[in-house]
């Protein structure tokens, strides 16, 4: 049984550390692609070329999104320029696998965002509605070439 049968509590406070400061990936699906291409007006390929990076994932390439110099994500302008149109990842954080694995994690989360743990009440099943979205998400990938 998991340990938020009673559902949990999360609102984001918008203190934007989850966006800034830190290394770290978010991973593109086509959905996601397709919604930040409409939202910028862009092509794919100068999409891909001005915002995004692949990363090497076992035999496979991720696309993600680009970080600045600072670690901030490529779209962190004061606040997250491409909201309506934010990839899943970052939709459905902190409803991640990684964070609802125990208690432990999610408390474990809580240190590095404030919002978790407080505000608005999510049942369980919501929190699986959102599990349910990633698990169907398809990343876009890529399989690595050798030379
Ligand atoms: S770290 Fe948590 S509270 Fe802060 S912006 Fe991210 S989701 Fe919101
Ligand atoms: S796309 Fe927006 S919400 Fe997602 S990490 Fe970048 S700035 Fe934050």
């Amino acid at each position: 049984m998991s340990f938020y049968v009673d559902g949990l509590n999360f609102s984001c406070i918008r203190c934007s550390s989850c966006c800034r400061h830190e290394s770290g990936f978010v991973f593109l699906s086509e959905k996601d692609l397709l919604s930040l291409e409409r939202a910028l007006s862009l092509l794919r390929p100068q999409f891909i070329a001005l915002y995004c990076r692949w990363v090497r994932s076992g035999s496979l390439q991720l696309l993600s999104l680009k970080e600045k110099s600072n670690y901030d994500c490529i779209f962190w302008k004061d606040a997250c320029s491409v909201y309506h149109a934010r990839p899943l990842q970052c939709r459905s954080f902190p409803f991640w696998e990684s964070i609802l694995s125990s208690s432990d994690t999610w408390e474990a989360a809580t240190l590095s965002c404030p919002g978790i743990g407080s505000g608005r009440h999510y049942s369980v099943a919501e929190i699986d509605a959102w599990i349910k979205k990633q698990d169907d998400a398809i990343l876009i990938e890529k399989v690595v070439s050798h030379w």
